[in-house]
């Protein structure tokens, strides 16, 4: 099949490879130059692993071209996704404007039998009001399918080979028939292509979000309460995890989500309830709960300090919002970093790699580390933000001899607090039991 994905981020790079890994003829455009003179010089501008690889192979081959000039490869294509951002708008709500300006950019060009495939998360109503604004483009109905994707960062392409499912919302059986072909060699193992209506699709995508992040927050809240009443949640976790309702996943605590997704889709989520007269008060939980979260970290440093915090030397790990991407879009890193600077910290930081994205935002207020254990040279304490592989299991008795005083407060409650005492560290995760 002929594909054509706008956009070039996260999701429709991914996509756009996979679908060229198996054997479609697939045009990535992307209205950012700069990423495009990367992607044709073989260079790929976002970490995700093992995309890199792929994308040569496959432009290498042939079958997978990137540039800022759709009119050729729309004219011919048989699929044209949108998967550009949708980011979070003034009010909340999702602004789709990049949505609709590749629905304008494209309606020129589409062939009469051309699908155009919503990939990008769109809150309820999109699709049909890019259907009518194409019609009213073009003159006629054109296909429109909803297409939401569960893909994960730092997993992405494992996660949409091997997908738990493909949500389809379609207007038309037929164009649910043609989707299906496209994704059949990603379904081998028969997971299901799930085929329902366009308003359907669109909601099935923000459920499963704020599902995820209302047991993200729900779990925070409950560790927070652990750690006021003496009972550790990992030992709560295993009691609940048991119970086959309840399950053991996304049941970690920790110092709140991030990333692109849960924060913008949760709210945009409120803002939809909100045009239609309903008050998603569970959601505003949700949110509020998150964001106090992500200040946690900070006020166990900042009680341990006495409330005195200039002039100490903070170490932090770990910096995207979690490990295996280099994205830090609302990173809690981000919101521990600027306490510490307001309290007048000397902040030395350490991520394998997303250290160029927060130097240019921060730059030089920050100490930047190439190894991990060189941030903590002579440091009060450790503060650790992502849970990157590489911090699970160090050298201790090096951490220790590098620190200035044995101090960790822990947001991802990587080591068992017992263990630490025993090894003379001052430890502190969320919500788990202090040894003694
Ligand atoms: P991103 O910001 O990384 O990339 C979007 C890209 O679209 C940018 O490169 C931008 O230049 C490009 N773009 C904007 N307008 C364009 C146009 N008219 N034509 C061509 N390119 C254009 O975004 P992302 O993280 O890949 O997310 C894309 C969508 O997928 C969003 O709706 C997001 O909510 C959703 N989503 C993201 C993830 C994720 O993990 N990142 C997972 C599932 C769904």
């Amino acid at each position: 099949m002929k594909v054509v994905m706008l956009g070039t981020g996260y999701v429709g790079l991914v996509t756009g490879t996979c679908f060229a890994d198996s054997g479609n003829d697939v045009t990535c455009v992307d209205i950012n130059q700069q990423k495009i003179d990367m992607l044709n010089r073989g260079e790929v501008p976002i970490y995700e692993p093992g995309l890199a690889e792929m994308v040569r192979r496959n432009a290498a081959s042939g079958r997978l071209q990137f540039t800022t000039d759709l009119r050729g490869p729309v004219a011919e294509a048989d699929c044209v996704f949108v998967a550009v951002g949708t980011p979070q708008g003034d009010d909340g709500s999702a602004d789709l404007s990049y949505v609709f300006g590749a629905a304008e950019a494209i309606a020129p060009h589409l062939r009469e039998d051309a699908i155009v495939v919503v990939k990008s998360t769109v809150p309820v109503g999109t699709n049909r009001a890019v259907f009518g604004r194409l019609k009213e483009l073009t003159g006629r109905d054109v296909h429109v399918a909803s297409n939401p994707e569960f893909l994960k960062e730092g997993c992405a392409i494992d996660d949409f080979t091997k997908p738990d499912r493909v949500v389809v919302g379609v207007m038309d059986k037929k164009v649910g028939e043609v989707l299906a072909q496209l994704y059949a060699p990603f379904l081998r193992t028969e997971q299901p292509f799930l085929v329902m209506g366009l308003e359907s699709a669109e909601m099935t995508k923000y459920v499963a979000n704020c599902m995820l992040a209302t047991k993200i927050s729900f779990i925070n809240e409950m560790a927070n309460l652990c750690d006021r009443v003496g009972a550790d949640i990992n030992e709560v976790r295993r009691g609940i995890g048991h119970d086959q309702r309840i399950g053991f996943s996304f049941l970690f605590p920790g110092v709140g989500y991030g990333g692109s997704c849960f924060p913008k889709d949760v709210r945009a989520m409120i803002s939809v309830a909100d045009t239609r007269g309903m008050d998603a008060e569970i959601l505003k939980a949700v949110d509020e709960v998150n964001n106090r979260q992500k200040h946690v970290l900070f006020a166990k440093l900042d009680e341990h300090f006495g409330g005195d915090l200039k002039g100490k030397k903070i170490a932090v790990w770990g910096l995207s919002f979690k490990p295996r991407t280099d994205d830090i879009r609302e990173a809690p890193s981000l919101v521990l970093i600027e306490q510490l600077l307001a309290g007048g910290a000397d902040i030395h930081v350490h991520d394998p790699v997303a250290v160029e994205n927060v130097k240019a935002q921060l730059g030089d207020k920050l100490t930047y580390h190439e190894h991990h254990y060189d941030a903590l040279e002579g440091v009060d304490a450790l503060a650790i933000v992502t849970e990157w592989n590489e911090y699970r299991n160090p050298d201790f008795e090096y951490v220790k001899h590098k620190m200035g005083t044995p101090v960790i407060f822990d947001g991802r409650n990587l080591y068992d607090p017992e263990k630490m005492g025993a090894a003379g560290f001052t430890y502190s995760g969320i919500g788990l039991k202090s040894p003694g």
